[in-house]
């Protein structure tokens, strides 16, 4: 199986309640390793960029100003079968609804505030990590 890069972001809720260490150990462990890794403020034209297929929801201002709220950490990870894994590891949008010992499940609150978004296809994987890195800061080793 070919090797997938899939961008992760941590949300304000895992950056502020300082879960960012626990939810990287848990992604290393699964065998993902590290291409990129930043911290930004997720600014307006990003935010709607990145958050089209929502942006016509009722709840996207909600999700806006969460998202708002602290800086966010962007991850580019690697591993075969990524995509697919992350989103194993994660559980369901909804923490709610997440079986304990996924990410959600054990660290989420709800819908919106879920820790982390993560790539949720191949394609979407490709476009998303080109949206938070440039060439030079992915690296191969
Ligand atoms: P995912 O992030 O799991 O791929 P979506 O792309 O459907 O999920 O939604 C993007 C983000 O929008 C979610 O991670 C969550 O933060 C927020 N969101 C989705 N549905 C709702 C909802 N019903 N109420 C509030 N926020 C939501």
């Amino acid at each position: 199986m070919a090797l997938e890069t899939t961008l992760i972001l941590f949300k304000p809720d895992a950056v502020s309640k300082k879960l960012v260490g626990q939810v990287l150990s848990r992604f290393e462990a699964a065998g993902l390793a590290i291409r990129g890794i930043k911290m930004l403020r997720f600014g307006d034209t990003l935010l709607h960029e990145h958050y089209a297929h929502i942006a016509s929801k009722p709840f996207f201002p909600e999700v806006r100003n969460f998202m708002q709220r602290t800086p966010v950490i962007a991850l580019a990870l690697e591993a075969e079968n990524a995509v697919a894994r992350v989103r194993d590891l994660l559980g369901p949008t909804d923490s709610t609804k997440a079986a304990k010992g996924t990410i959600r499940g054990d660290l989420g609150v709800d819908v919106m505030v879920n820790v982390c978004h993560a790539s949720d296809s191949k394609e979407t994987a490709a476009t998303e990590v080109k949206r938070f890195f440039t060439a030079e800061e992915l690296f191969s080793y």
